[in-house]
């Protein structure tokens, strides 16, 4: 009898926080795994010991998601080292805050070149084959400051708003066939990014959360594991909010 084949995940940004939480989760739900990292190739290498502790084969690799031809590359890797992608998470993300009046140029390109060029080349990169075989779960990470902004981070903000359209767009154009593109939107969640907000910044933004907590990653991946299994076959073109009712 053939042996059972694993279905295969891709998820950028899996060496911390909501990719890192992904990529375990993923593995522990029975996908082989393929992540990408930045720069920081310890933190990748733990991640993929961890989840290669659940029986997955996984591939941590470096790439810029802000590159086509470095997603292109990660994406070729995938697919020779561990087959279709049935799955393709983007969570790798940036922040470059400042007040509108204070922004530099820089930041602003930065933060759309990773942020939304970046779920557009892992889309770009992966729908065709999906396409051919008539299946696949997209899941894209935005934010709530996507959907209702947030004061000092015009570049951010407008980046995951991006995404959100993007993601129904792109779910509109491939229902036919068999893929499903959905959207998660997470609010305060406790990682790297957010450990910058400190002291009274940190007290008001939990204050302003009913559920007076940050999520925690490991609660996002639910999510996102939700979202790109066949449990979710009917959801397409959502965008799930994720924030201890912070939008309320
Ligand atoms: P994080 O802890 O800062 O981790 C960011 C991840 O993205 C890291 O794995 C990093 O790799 C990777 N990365 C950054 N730039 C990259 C690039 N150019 N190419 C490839 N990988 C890159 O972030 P997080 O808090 O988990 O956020 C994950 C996603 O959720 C982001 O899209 C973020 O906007 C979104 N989100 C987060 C929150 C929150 O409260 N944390 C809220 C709403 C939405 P290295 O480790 O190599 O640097």
């Amino acid at each position: 009898m053939a042996e059972k084949k694993n279905r295969v995940a891709l998820v950028t940004g899996g060496s911390r926080g909501i990719g890192r939480a992904t990529v375990l989760r993923l593995a522990q739900d029975g996908y082989d795994v393929a992540f990408c990292y930045q720069a920081n190739q310890e933190a990748a290498d733990t991640v993929a010991k961890e989840a290669a502790g659940s029986g997955a084969r996984i591939l941590a690799r470096r790439a810029d998601v802000s590159d086509m031809e470095s997603v292109r590359a990660l994406v070729r890797a995938a697919e020779q080292e561990l087959g279709p992608i049935d799955v393709a998470v983007t969570a790798a993300g940036i922040t470059r805050d400042n007040p509108l009046v204070m922004m530099g140029d820089h930041d602003w390109h930065q933060v759309m070149d990773v942020n939304l060029d970046g779920v557009y080349h892992l889309c770009r990169s992966v729908v065709f084959e999906m396409m051919k075989r008539k299946s696949g779960s997209i899941v894209n990470l935005s934010s709530v400051a996507g959907v209702y902004g947030h004061a000092g981070q015009t570049n951010y903000a407008a980046s995951k708003a991006g995404i959100i359209a993007f993601s129904r767009s792109l779910a509109k154009e491939v229902g036919r066939y068999g893929i499903r593109v959905n959207t998660v939107a997470p609010g305060f969640i406790e990682t790297d990014m957010t450990a910058v907000l400190e002291g009274k910044t940190r007290k008001e933004a939990l204050a302003s959360v009913p559920l007076r907590r940050m999520g925690q990653p490991e609660e996002v991946a639910d999510l996102v594991a939700y979202l790109a299994s066949d449990r979710a076959a009917y959801i397409t073109g959502a965008v799930l909010q994720i924030d201890g009712g912070i939008a309320i």
